[in-house]
């Protein structure tokens, strides 16, 4: 341990979400790993890495910038798919080094067919269809112009998705609008089929729908949240134990954050611990003292409410929160000396501690 703690990311965990994933949208559909910011915080190189073992070889990104990390962590089997934001230079990056983007207006769709023209190579698009979330895409109304272009163009527009994103699957709130984007989705699909012209790819869903939408799953599903553990939402979680047996539902976390015992120290009643005067031992107390403090991101507002795991405990923050270092109660823990694990976040022996109670 070079440095005071350390972020861990489960290969096993990631490998135990993909198939539960994998088991739910079957087998032929296509997995997109969406690793847009910095995969979630888990790293985009970190995560290429991880979920390509996993057997992943697409990933999506929003932007320019993430999709340049991407491409250069990539194995050359892989594909990526910007969702969102580029530039014209970008584009032209793009279409150069076969990157995948969505295309959701008529001027980028005839920026990249010039762009594709004058490099000599196909523009790989993802047409993006407006059905109600009412952010980017073609509304279904104006489409002829589109379709002429796409047709007319064939050689330099590869038509690799018809797409769109649902306003809220993860809340049942949103049920009846998530439906009506569905119709609306299927309407624009049927469209396309009349005019002759099949997308490699239908693709809808995130992890909310995938989990909840059986409907929405198609050819393939861009899952980000779920892919590290999270649930998008106690109503997703709930209805899938409704659905099915509780063992099936089964997500882990794949992010720890661990350090190790500084120093161990005991103080007598009434000692004051730390700055200030903000903790007072009422009794002879067993203390340890651990290289984590808020300029490392444990927030200075945990101090003494934090909880962190020594030994399979869990222990309490005692005083303030430091630049540098935090100080815990291990009064009932006596076999603690330095350079024991303390987990701030994840698991140890049966106890484990959530970003949630960062929050
Ligand atoms: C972020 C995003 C996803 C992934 O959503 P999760 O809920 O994290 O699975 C899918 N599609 C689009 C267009 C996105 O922007």
């Amino acid at each position: 341990m070079d440095k005071t703690s350390y972020i861990q990311i489960s290969r096993s965990s990631y490998k135990r979400n993909f198939h539960y994933l994998r088991k739910i949208i079957g087998e032929k559909t296509r997995f997109t790993s969406v690793i847009k910011g910095n995969a979630y915080g888990h790293g985009i190189e970190n995560m290429i890495e991880i979920a390509g073992e996993a057997g992943v070889n697409h990933f999506a990104v929003f932007s320019a910038d993430e999709a340049y990390r991407a491409h250069i962590a990539t194995p050359v089997n892989a594909d990526i798919m910007v969702m969102g934001y580029l530039d014209d230079s970008q584009l032209s990056w793009a279409i150069e080094n076969g990157i995948e983007f969505y295309v959701f207006d008529k001027g980028r769709l005839l920026k990249a067919l010039e762009f594709a023209k004058a490099i000599g190579k196909p523009a790989r698009i993802h047409l993006e269809i407006e059905t109600g979330f009412h952010r980017t895409g073609f509304e279904i109304d104006k489409l002829d112009e589109i379709v002429a272009l796409i047709l007319k163009n064939a050689e330099f527009l590869c038509f690799e998705g018809l797409c769109t994103h649902y306003a809220g699957a993860e809340n049942i709130a949103n049920h009846f609008r998530v439906m009506n984007q569905y119709m609306v989705y299927s309407q624009a699909v049927k469209y396309f089929e009349q005019k002759g012209l099949r997308p490699r790819f239908l693709h809808t869903a995130g992890s909310a729908a995938s989990l909840t939408y059986p409907e929405t799953i198609m050819d393939m599903v861009r899952i980000g949240i779920a892919q590290y553990g999270f649930w998008p939402s106690p109503e997703t979680l709930i209805h899938r134990f409704k659905k099915h047996a509780a063992a099936d539902s089964d997500l882990k976390r794949l992010i720890s954050w661990k350090s190790s015992v500084m120093a161990v120290k005991e103080v007598e009643a009434g000692d004051f611990v730390g700055y200030g005067t903000s903790f007072m031992a009422n009794k002879k107390m067993r203390i340890a003292v651990i290289p984590v403090g808020y300029s490392n991101g444990f927030s200075r507002s945990l101090s003494n409410t934090g909880r962190v795991l020594i030994r399979g405990h869990r222990v309490s923050v005692i005083g303030t929160v430091t630049m540098n270092t935090m100080t815990v109660n291990v009064t009932d823990i006596p076999s603690v000396e330095p350079g024991d694990e303390v987990v701030l976040i994840g698991k140890q022996k049966r106890l484990s501690i959530s970003i949630a109670s960062f929050c």
